[in-house]
């Protein structure tokens, strides 16, 4: 047994479906299946039914949150047609802008350019505008926002292609980051999944996209799990929605990295706890930590906290378990067991504004 404490960790792209999706998960479910990953702190995406569009919605949203989570969390708002001056006033409540660029679900999709330009130009400067985008839809978006000079943040990327792309701007000195997905890092379309199970957007790569990812492990700054819980029914269904949970098994799956000589510890610190906190200017305390058991061998179990019930990494074998989290100073997790009641999670804007 070889027991090690890490600083706390955020994942930086999370759906919580509340309102609208409680079937899939609450945020009290959600940040049970955070809490068991060894996460501390989830932002949340805006996408939720009604969207995160406007102070109305975004009133609700963090009344639900405040209410369910059992971790920190943050709230995402989402960049719609006509919205790009009024969003902006609420940035100070916000962790940051989503914008939905690609192929996705809902009615957020942005097909306008002259819109992105509008919503680059409005959001303050030093929040963060995580793009959705991919293939050519990526390319013009990093130039658009280079031409403006302001940074974004690129979420999941999945292709060999994209992540080579940012590579290359990054070297040029264009202010972007951008984040992987557990699911692109260790899954890929040769991974056995029923075809229901398998949808997921950015869809799953070739083992070479996903060789392609470890090969620029440096150019990905933060490591975020978009979990996007579905029930199995709605996964085995006629038209199965695309996405994984994934907050529960992301940290044994790169713990179990490390053993495979992938990456280190610092690699995944950084890119789960001193990158994310940066970029979102979040609140940093010395009280907040989880506990791993690096050596600890299992297997992913087919479910856990998560409402959704189910897991694409069932079944395979992990090195690395997370035995213990603590949430500003009080137990929140603890053995296989979640600890920390409903409503214990703080907004990292509750004082409405950025960490200096
Ligand atoms: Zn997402």
């Amino acid at each position: 047994m070889t027991t090690i404490r890490l600083p706390g960790l955020v994942d930086v792209h999370v759906h919580m479906r509340q309102p609208g999706g409680e079937h899939k998960e609450t945020w009290a479910t959600g940040t049970a299946a955070a809490l068991a990953g060894g996460i501390g702190t989830v932002l949340a995406m805006p996408n939720t039914s009604p969207a995160i569009v406007d102070e109305a919605s975004l009133d609700v949203a963090l009344r639900l949150a405040a209410g369910g989570a059992r971790c920190d969390f943050g709230h995402y708002v989402g960049a719609g047609p006509d919205n790009a001056e009024a969003i902006a006033t609420l940035a100070g409540r916000a962790v940051g802008l989503k914008m939905y660029l690609g192929q996705t679900f809902g009615d957020l999709r942005l097909d306008d350019i002259s819109t992105w330009e509008t919503h680059l130009e409005a959001w303050p400067e030093d929040g963060v505008i995580a793009v959705h985008a991919e293939g050519s839809t990526l390319k013009t978006i990093i130039e658009l926002a280079d031409s403006i000079g302001r940074s974004i943040h690129i979420c999941h990327v999945a292709g060999a292609d994209d992540i080579g792309h940012i590579a290359v701007a990054k070297e040029r000195g264009v202010d972007i980051t951008c984040e992987a997905a557990p699911h692109h890092l260790f899954l890929d379309r040769t991974t056995d999944l029923p075809p229901g199970r398998a949808e997921v957007r950015p869809r799953l790569g070739t083992p070479e996209d996903r060789r392609a990812l470890w090969e620029h492990l440096d150019v990905i700054d933060c490591f975020a799990t978009d979990h996007a819980p579905h029930t199995l029914e709605e996964k085995d269904g006629d038209d199965p929605p695309p996405g994984f949970p994934g907050v529960e098994t992301m940290l044994p799956l790169l713990l179990t990295a490390t053993h495979r000589g992938l990456l280190d510890l610092d690699d995944i610190v950084s890119r789960l706890h001193h990158r994310p906190v940066d970029m979102f200017g979040l609140p940093v305390d010395e009280d907040s930590w989880v506990e791993v058991d690096v050596d600890a061998s299992y297997e992913i179990p087919t479910s856990g906290q998560s409402r959704s019930g189910w897991t694409p990494f069932a079944g395979m074998s992990v090195r690395g378990r997370v035995d213990r989290v603590a949430i500003r100073g009080e137990v929140a997790y603890e053995h296989g067991g979640v600890v920390a009641a409903a409503g214990t999670g703080r907004d990292v804007r509750r004082e409405g504004s950025r960490r200096p």
